[in-house]
């Protein structure tokens, strides 16, 4: 049994794990939620990063709270899917991760959420580490692969 055999996430940093910025469907706060809503069902995900003009990360803004805008008493009042925008319905609660932070930095923020923002310390957007590619590594480890 190969128990001595050092994990290999132990030597692992978030940028090794991350979607790079450039790799990540996002919008921006001025975006009308019309726009964000056809961003998420495009890309299939459930929420994605908000960025503003300069690509400084704000949040993240999710199909779910964007439904909840639109919902009236009977029916959806979609007209107003290009009246409100991302800024105002953005969740700005959110935890970030920096490329330097250990896997286990990662693997404690993606247990809470899917994804979680990576950021530099001006808040420049680098990129998200999913849950995704942290269970990939530890099933990696586990099998030695
Ligand atoms: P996954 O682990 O691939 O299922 O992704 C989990 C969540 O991370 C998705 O539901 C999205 O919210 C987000 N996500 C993953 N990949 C991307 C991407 N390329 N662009 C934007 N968001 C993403």
């Amino acid at each position: 049994m190969d128990t001595m055999k050092a994990r290999q996430s132990a030597g692992l940093k978030v940028a090794d794990l991350m979607i790079a910025a450039e790799k990540v469907a996002h919008v921006q706060l001025n975006n009308p939620l019309e726009h964000a809503l056809l961003v998420l069902v495009k890309s299939g995900y459930s929420a994605v990063p908000v960025l503003d003009g300069s690509y400084k990360l704000v949040g993240t803004i999710g199909k779910t709270s964007i439904l909840n805008q639109i919902i009236g008493l009977e029916h959806f009042e979609g007209e107003k899917l290009s009246q409100i925008y991302v800024r105002e319905v953005i969740n700005t609660d959110v935890s970030t991760l920096k490329k330097d932070d250990t896997f286990m930095d990662g693997l404690d923020k993606v247990i809470n959420d899917p994804f979680v923002c990576v950021a530099d310390g001006e808040g420049y957007f680098d990129g998200i580490l999913t849950r995704r590619a942290i269970l990939k590594q530890i099933k990696r480890d586990t099998y030695h692969e």
